[in-house]
């Protein structure tokens, strides 16, 4: 019997160490890291700002709990507003755990306006995370598989059809919020377009809804701007974050705005290791770096690079049927599945995603280099031209 329980199918390597975009294993071997562990080392491998603060933090205090004031979540909180134009911040440890505080706001929110069996709309391919909550919300049935009863008070509509959506919204009074990624990272990197996007938010205004984007994977420079919708034309009422937010250190944050920002009072929702010192003075350094290095800009650069080198280099391959996603999330649609692509990568010395079962899912960090986008490239264009 492994002492691991058994719920990752586990590529064969272990890394001892890393440095930038490149990770070392146990016999010494490099690989170039195009996955940052899946959008969270957004700053790269031991990145110094980052050592630097943990390490400084954990010599001056680690942790007292949120019966207190803890300074160092207040400045990331502050930190955040100014980079995302929200107003406050709940601060958790994951991913999930933002997730289930966005749509406790949204469900009290209903309560608030009368509406005692609140329902939120969720869409088709959408991940939210793995607690019961966020299961319900995810849309992957092999994922919900095993763990019903799941909750009552979601709806699913396919992703992108403003008009499902708007005859479900004109045909339940339950309704009090909508959910989305605006790109879809683990449900194969399909991606709203700006006009969707307005579309939900004019649809929430005139319906009284609140509009939930879940930005774990998106946000944090990931698309090229600090959050995906800075540059899609509106703003939300909650926006969730975790991966790239701690540069390997647990933390999310559930950022809210408006009448969003009032709903969670005292003993209505809390963590008990949520915001506590270390993970915020990791957080400030990852957000302070990507404002002070401008990393957006190198990612909405660099993301652009590798779709125009993609292109270029796999023109007329019907291997390649598209480039999905935004900035630094590429996601290469190939017309066949093809998961063993992760370990003829790893072979080859490069860590990469298949996410859908046919979606190459690069995730490189943020301030990746040209060289090292070009020997992505090289290897997985090489890749795809071997599959028939
Ligand atoms: C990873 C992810 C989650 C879940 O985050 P955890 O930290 O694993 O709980 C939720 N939503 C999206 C979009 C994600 O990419």
């Amino acid at each position: 019997m492994q002492a691991i329980m058994n719920t990752y199918g586990r590529l064969p390597v272990t890394f001892t160490s890393g440095q930038g975009s490149w990770l070392t294993d146990t016999d010494g071997r490099r690989y170039l890291d195009a996955l940052s562990g899946i959008a969270v080392c957004g700053l790269g491998h031991a990145h110094p700002a980052v050592t630097r603060a943990i390490q400084e933090q954990a010599e001056t205090l680690i942790h007292t709990s949120n019966l207190y004031g803890v300074g160092r979540q207040q400045e990331l909180a502050e930190a955040l507003v100014n980079v995302s134009g929200m107003d406050n911040v709940f601060f958790s440890n994951s991913g999930a755990e933002a997730n289930e505080a966005a749509i406790k706001i949204a469900r009290k929110f209903g309560h608030q306006k009368g509406i005692h069996e609140p329902v939120i709309i969720v869409m088709t391919k959408a991940f939210h995370g793995r607690t019961i909550a966020t299961l319900t919300a995810t849309g992957n049935a092999k994922a919900q598989e095993g763990f019903g009863p799941l909750l009552s008070g979601f709806i699913r509509v396919p992703f992108t059809d403003l008009n499902t959506l708007t005859a479900v919204v004109k045909s339940n009074p339950n309704v009090v919020a909508v959910m989305l990624e605006p790109v879809q990272g683990e449900g194969g990197l399909a991606t709203a377009s700006n006009e969707y996007l307005q579309g939900v938010r004019a649809l929430c205004d005139s319906n009284d809804l609140l509009m939930l984007v879940d930005e774990i994977q998106t946000g944090n420079g990931r698309t090229g701007t600090y959050f995906c919708y800075q540059q899609c034309g509106f703003m939300p009422d909650v926006v969730t974050t975790a991966k790239g937010l701690g540069n390997g250190v647990p933390i999310g944050a559930c950022l809210a705005r408006g009448r969003a920002a009032e709903i969670l009072q005292p003993g209505n929702h809390g963590s008990t290791y949520g915001g506590n010192p270390l993970a915020c003075a990791a957080g400030v350094a990852v957000v302070n770096t990507i404002v002070n290095e401008n990393l957006t800009d190198n990612a909405a650069k660099m993301g652009q690079y590798l779709r125009d080198q993609f292109t270029a280099r796999l023109a007329g391959k019907e291997q390649l049927v598209s480039i999905r996603g935004r900035g630094l999330m590429v996601g290469l649609v190939i017309n066949q599945d093809c998961p063993q692509l992760m370990a003829a990568a790893l072979d080859k010395g490069l860590l990469l995603n298949v996410t859908a079962g046919n979606v190459v899912r690069l995730l490189p960090p943020l301030n990746l280099t040209q060289t090292d986008a070009d020997q992505i490239v090289e290897i997985v264009s090489q890749l795809i031209e071997a599959l028939n």
